[in-house]
């Protein structure tokens, strides 16, 4: 099998998108198209949940929301004026049904759905407690630990009972919860996923990204803050931040790779940035060549920027299908290997004999960048240069990335010439870690605490990490105990 984009599977991959609506009739409409819109954020399960004053009603599948809420009955049986919905790529948790969101439990209090985008960190901890304790879990999925967490808090209301689950997570977490009492939408203290607010006519929205606005005709209003919680009780809309304030560590990696170019997170435009840092590593890390070639579709904004700020010209080298469906059953082994051909392939009459600067985002395995240049030599490129905009990922996400273990990163494995040598190009060059700050108006400075979380590139993480902690322990354990045998 070929997934849509053998490009993209070299890639982190960002693990949800999270949108939700109350106060209006059509919402659980609302709630297809805003998660159609926030599709990149996650493609292997998609869910919405809805309310309508009496009861809850869900509807969780497997795959795209195309081919799963495109249909009429489907969306009229989710009834109500408030419904939430999640698109998945699984960080924690298998890929069964049971772990598709929003997850829903009938608590003391009534019914409750959460859907979250990120991931708790000390989530396994947690999990081995509640156990203990005599929780009976129905999934995998990390989420499920706030759910148990709410329903044995001491507190007497649910927001109460909420603030207290919350405190006791560590991690990335933008969850939209539904209960009979109303929406609360809410951002860790650190802010590291992105969430925002918007409005349509009297309807509340809240989104992971603003394009999810964009495509229902809503306004945006504001993004929510770090440590805070919305709460949408009818027309009431309340504010509180519970938490003990501290300076926010929004991800980095949405402004190079995760967002939508579309979309603008804490007021500055996904694509101009990602053409700024494009023209920061053409200062940083110039050569002589006759062509600037994005790798599609991720590449292309960097790659305009590389161009202007070099003036070499900006050419489409690599040629994407947009025909190829979902998956592609390959139709034996001897064509199997040009699987890859099927969604990109060479311009080779703009290639041939032209010295090619390729543009990518990133590189996670390298397995991929190894493919292009070879594409590149292929197709006749006299000299194959590869500039990736953003510096060299050598560290795991634990915060609702999917990421290889460390082991599996190129960057950890390989220094520059290393890395050059694996994947064949002429040179390979990566933004500096300064030059992506300055990219979004900002200085990386050693003596001050970073702006945001850019762990995968220095392992300066945000949070503590129980869950990691506790396992290379119990490593370290087993490894002394088959010493001592
Ligand atoms: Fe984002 Fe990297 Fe931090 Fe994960 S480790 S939240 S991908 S910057």
């Amino acid at each position: 099998m070929l997934t849509t984009h053998p490009f993209d599977d070299d890639k982190l991959h960002e693990e949800c998108g999270v949108f939700g609506v109350s106060g209006t009739p059509s919402a659980a409409a609302l709630v297809a198209l805003g998660l159609h819109a926030l599709q990149h954020r996650g493609q292997e399960a998609v869910g919405i949940t809805s309310y309508d004053g009496d009861n809850f009603h869900t509807h969780r599948a497997m795959g795209h929301v195309a081919g799963n809420f495109d249909r009429d009955e489907v969306i009229r049986a989710l009834t109500g004026e408030v419904a939430t919905g999640h698109v998945r790529y699984a960080t924690t948790g298998d890929t069964a049904l049971r772990n598709v969101q929003p997850l829903y439990a009938e608590l003391q209090s009534g019914g409750f759905a959460i859907a979250h985008n990120g991931n708790l960190s000390n989530a396994a901890r947690l999990r081995r407690e509640l156990v203990r304790r005599g929780s009976i879990f129905q999934s995998t999925s990390d989420t499920e630990v706030i759910i148990h967490l709410v329903a044995t808090s001491n507190y007497r209301t649910l927001l109460d009972r909420l603030i207290d689950a919350l405190k006791q997570v560590e991690g990335a977490y933008s969850l939209v919860v539904m209960t009979p009492e109303g929406m609360i939408a809410c951002r860790d203290p650190l802010g590291i996923r992105p969430l925002v607010m918007g409005r349509l006519d009297d309807a509340v929205i809240f989104a992971s990204e603003t394009v999810a606005l964009d495509v229902c005709g809503a306004t945006f209003e504001r993004a929510v803050d770090p440590g805070e919680l919305i709460i949408v009780q009818g027309t009431e809309i309340r504010s509180i931040r519970p938490f003990a304030p501290m300076a926010a560590r929004p991800c980095i990696f949405e402004w190079v790779y995760f967002s939508r170019p579309d979309s603008i997170v804490d007021e500055q435009s996904i694509y101009t940035v990602r053409k700024e840092i494009g023209a920061q590593l053409a200062a940083e890390s110039s050569v002589d060549a006759d062509l600037v070639i994005p790798v599609p579709d991720s590449g292309v904004p960097a790659a305009i920027g590389y161009a202007q700020a070099s003036g070499i010209p900006f050419e489409l080298g690599i040629i994407r299908s947009h025909y190829v469906g979902r998956t592609f059953i390959q139709p034996g082994d001897k064509v199997r290997h040009l699987g890859v051909k099927l969604k990109h392939n060479a311009n080779r009459a703009l290639i041939k004999g032209k010295r090619v600067i390729l543009v990518d985002d990133s590189i996670v395995r390298g397995t991929t960048s190894l493919k292009i240049v070879q594409m590149m030599r292929e197709a006749g490129a006299a000299e194959v240069h590869l500039r990736v905009a953003s510096p060299p990922t050598a560290h795991s996400c634990f915060y609702g990335v999917d990421t290889p273990e460390r082991a599996g990163l190129l960057a950890a494995k390989h220094d520059l010439c290393g890395m050059t040598d694996f994947i064949h190009a002429d040179s390979l060059a990566f933004v500096s870690i300064d030059g992506l700050y300055k990219a979004l108006g900002e200085a990386k400075r050693a003596d001050v605490r970073p702006k945001y979380c850019d762990a995968c590139f220095t392992g300066d993480y945000p949070t503590t990490l129980t869950d990691q902690d506790e396992s290379a322990e119990v490593d370290q354990f087993a490894m002394l105990a088959e010493r001592v045998n």
